[in-house]
């Protein structure tokens, strides 16, 4: 059997500190695994720069020029890290056999990667990167992140536990990937939907090389409502619920308000009413804010917008989308 090709898909926003120490570990691993005879010689690591305001497209560049397993695609701006990754895994597979996304700080261990291609090779389409441990994670990070698979899933949003983006998809995983057209993107939420022998692979996750986390928690909040209302309509079925059993509360309250005014007892609680006011007024808000967040959605699908634009592709170096 001939040995496939391998690309290596990375996101890069702002990542010029990290990314020169990247490409050489990763040009390190590829090397060994060209010499092992594990993946073809025409494999190629590419980053996808996502709309960088410091010189990240530059270095890029450079890498290409230097050693032709670096290659890139660059968007017209900055998209968001779930959009340039499929921006990149959809370039990738018209490339490549297998392509694994993993981000440019290098906290995913490339050591995995020898196991992937073993797991791919032994006919899975999909191999999941699943975290062992977070100890290396701030504690904030590592409850947060925790809090937000748990609800996720209670949620019904099936997602792989502490796995993040690091996997490798075959290329028809990542054709049936790309039949999915949503705007509102949560790869690791759709990926189990496409189907095909999967498995996972454990690896233990590393501080950020250098730099900042691009994910502060503003972020990770909208990732979270993001992936929760995208991929589940577990909110909308709790608010009919909710309202159902206040309503019926409010039927056993009615009664007790009869039963009190006909037995001569009529109270002036108006604390009781106040707060009941309250509590109904924001109840009401937060249904109407969730059944919002839905029409949102609808509203950015129904408009069919191009998730990302390509304006440079060093594989091809033409402009297209
Ligand atoms: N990223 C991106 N676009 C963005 C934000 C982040 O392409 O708008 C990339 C970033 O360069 C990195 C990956 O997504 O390769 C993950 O980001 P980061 O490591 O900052 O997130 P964390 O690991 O802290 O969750
Ligand atoms: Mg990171």
């Amino acid at each position: 059997m001939n040995a496939s090709i391998l690309y290596i898909v990375i996101p890069c926003y702002n990542e010029s500190e990290v990314l020169r120490t990247t490409a050489q570990k990763l040009k390190e691993k590829m090397t060994a695994l060209f010499e092992q005879k594990k993946i073809s010689s025409e494999s190629k690591i590419m980053f996808v720069n996502d709309g960088s305001k410091d010189d990240t497209w530059q270095i890029i560049k450079e890498l290409h020029k230097e050693d032709n397993i670096f290659t890139g695609i660059s968007l017209s701006r900055n998209r968001g890290h779930q959009n340039a990754l499929l921006a990149g895994l959809m370039t990738a597979k018209d490339y490549a056999d297998a392509v694994i996304s993993m981000d440019a700080d290098m906290q995913d261990d490339i050591d995995a990667i020898d196991r992937f291609i073993e797991a791919f090779y032994n006919g899975n389409d999909i191999v999941y990167g699943v975290r062992s441990s977070r100890q290396t994670d701030t504690f904030f990070k590592r409850n947060t992140a925790l809090t937000f698979y748990r609800l996720m899933n209670w949620l019904g949003a099936d997602t792989v536990y502490n796995h993040a983006d690091y996997r490798l998809m075959s290329k028809r995983a990542l054709q049936g990937l790309s039949q999915f057209g949503e705007v509102n993107l949560f790869l690791r939420g759709l990926v189990p939907m496409v189907g095909y022998t999967s498995t996972t692979v454990e690896y233990v996750r590393n501080r950020r090389l250098a730099g900042e986390s691009k994910y502060p928690l503003k972020k990770m909040v909208a990732f979270a409502i993001d992936g929760i209302t995208s991929l589940s309509i577990k909110p909308i079925t709790l608010i009919t619920k909710l309202g159902l059993i206040i309503f019926l509360v409010s039927l056993i309250a009615l009664i007790w308000v009869l039963v009190v005014k006909l037995t001569g007892h009529a109270a002036t609680g108006w604390s009781s009413i106040l707060v009941s006011i309250w509590m109904l007024g924001g109840l009401q808000l937060l249904a109407i804010g969730v059944i919002g967040e839905y029409i949102g959605k609808i509203y950015k699908e129904t408009k069919h917008r191009p998730r990302y634009i390509i304006s440079e592709n060093l594989e091809e170096q033409t402009v297209n989308n």
